[in-house]
């Protein structure tokens, strides 16, 4: 059995690698702690006052807990003792010297910065101490909508009650969809409300750690076993990773049985339903879909529009609804695509001190709108949204007539298609009845003509776009 001061190192090593993942100030705040002895089991350490004890036990105990047992390769529980120190002399800033005194950063103050989730800083999302849960990705700053409300509903569901319904929780669906940002939702959620050992890890990270451990000693593997399988959530992101890696598929088993059998919180996420997870081992693939499975869809214009209003708030920049509107209406795709036009947008107004109106807009993103034309839109799908707008039929649209109420609508149709999908002047003049591409080429060129004395045509033709759009989504 090892010594008491073999222990004291295990401590200190510890406390040193806690030192270099979380920021300074949080530090120098609470990690003033005294390692007094410890057995197999537990470590025993003091703190001054039992202010300090409560908030390290709610804050800390588990990720000093979690750091030994890497460590160790065991679980260990810690006990701390209040033991108020005389008040020191010459107190260095920073330092907490007496009993019962509330440190500099107070009470609340880490969750409060976790809380906040301004988003604007990358700094607080590395001072996040457990595990690599970003501090802005909270239920506060995830917009419901169509889209999502069943799953944000599941997620907070679970994020009160971890491990009892819904578990496993898998949300899947295309990338910048909000998967990461829900499941890490429920994990800050949990942090920051109870005392649940949680973890959130990549299915990256978690291979790679196990790669790297069944290469090391015994100890070393013992030690990722017992990690990922004494937690109270497991938050796993991206598990199409594992496709194909059948030693860690085997190693998620394991663990995903132990962690049911305790009957403690999983969330997977993943970019394609589970059924269509290919090599994959069976048994871990009907595991993971045992649970609740939702998928998350494209947002709608409506909360696309809300999303970016967000979003701006929370960088603290001001766009108009119209200019909301208007960007909402070019990117349909996902989320993240929506929100990578605000650095830019907060740059120009930063640089030029003026405020973003649509036509800046459109400059500024026109890259941005080109690159995200959706190649799904098909011309039915145009054909039909325009018909129904000018109470025509399709063959109608398609046809022969020549009156103005047809002709219109028709080059407006031809328009869209060459704004918005990839399809060539012949394919289609080819959809309407045959024509040739000379005939796409006016129809598109009378509709510009048209652009230019009737400025409001463009807000029917975005208000048909978006449509469109939104047809497609749903198709
Ligand atoms: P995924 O994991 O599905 O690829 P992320 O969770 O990384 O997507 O989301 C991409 C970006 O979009 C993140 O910055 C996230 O905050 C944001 N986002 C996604 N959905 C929403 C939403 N409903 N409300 C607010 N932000 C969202
Ligand atoms: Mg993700």
């Amino acid at each position: 059995m090892p010594e008491n001061s073999d222990y004291r190192l295990i401590w200190d090593e510890a406390i040193n690698q806690i030192k270099e993942e979380i920021s300074e100030q949080e530090f120098l705040a609470w990690f003033n702690l005294n390692f007094l002895e410890a057995n197999e089991n537990s470590f025993i350490v003091e703190v001054p006052s039992s202010f300090y004890k409560d908030q390290i036990e709610r804050r800390f105990r588990t990720y000093i807990e979690a750091k030994i047992e890497e460590l160790i390769g065991k679980k260990i529980t810690i006990t701390l003792e209040v033991k108020p120190r005389a008040p020191e002399k010459n107190n260095q800033k920073g330092e907490i010297g007496t009993n019962n005194e509330i440190p500099p950063v107070q009470a609340g103050r880490v969750s409060n910065e976790r809380a906040a989730s301004s988003g604007n800083s990358p700094e607080k999302a590395k001072k996040s101490p457990l595990y690599p849960l970003r501090a802005e990705y909270v239920f506060d700053t995830y917009v419901i909508g169509e889209n999502n409300n069943f799953a944000v509903n599941v997620a907070k569901a679970i994020a009160s009650n971890p491990g009892t319904n819904y578990n496993p929780f898998l949300i899947y669906g295309g990338v910048g969809l909000g998967k990461t940002h829900l499941m890490q939702a429920i994990g800050n959620y949990i942090y920051e409300n109870s005392n649940n050992k949680v973890i959130c890890v990549t299915g990256e990270s978690f291979t790679n750690e196990f790669i790297a451990s069944i290469k090391d000693t015994e100890r070393v593997k013992a030690a990722f076993k017992n990690k990922y399988r004494h937690v109270d959530v497991l938050l796993i992101d991206d598990i199409h990773f594992f496709q194909g890696k059948r030693g860690i598929q085997e190693e998620l088993f394991y663990t995903f049985e132990a962690l049911s059998g305790a009957k403690k919180q999983m969330v997977f996420t993943c970019d394609r339903p589970p059924s269509e997870l290919k090599d994959f081992n069976e048994r871990l693939q009907s595991r993971v879909k045992s649970g609740i499975n939702i998928d998350l869809q494209p947002p709608n214009y409506e909360t696309r529009c809300a999303i970016l209003k967000k979003k701006s708030e929370i960088i603290n920049i001001y766009l108009s609804d119209e200019v909301i509107s208007f960007i909402s209406q070019n990117i349909s795709t996902n989320v993240r695509d929506l929100e990578v036009t605000l650095p830019k947008l907060k740059g120009y107004i930063e640089v030029s001190g003026k405020p973003i109106t649509v036509e800046i807009a459109r400059e500024l993103l026109k890259d941005e709108f080109v690159s995200l034309k959706p190649s799904n839109i098909s011309i039915e799908i145009i054909q039909k949204v325009v018909a129904e707008r000018y109470h025509l039929s399709q063959n109608d649209l398609k046809g022969k007539k020549k009156n103005q109420s047809v002709v219109f609508p028709r080059q407006l149709a031809m328009y869209i298609m060459r704004e918005i999908t990839e399809y060539t002047t012949t394919e289609i003049g080819q959809a309407f009845g045959g024509r040739d591409h000379t005939t796409t080429m006016h129809s598109c060129s009378k509709i510009e003509e048209k652009l230019k004395v009737e400025p409001s045509l463009e807000s029917i033709i975005q208000g048909l776009i978006r449509e469109i759009k939104d047809s497609s989504i749903k198709s």
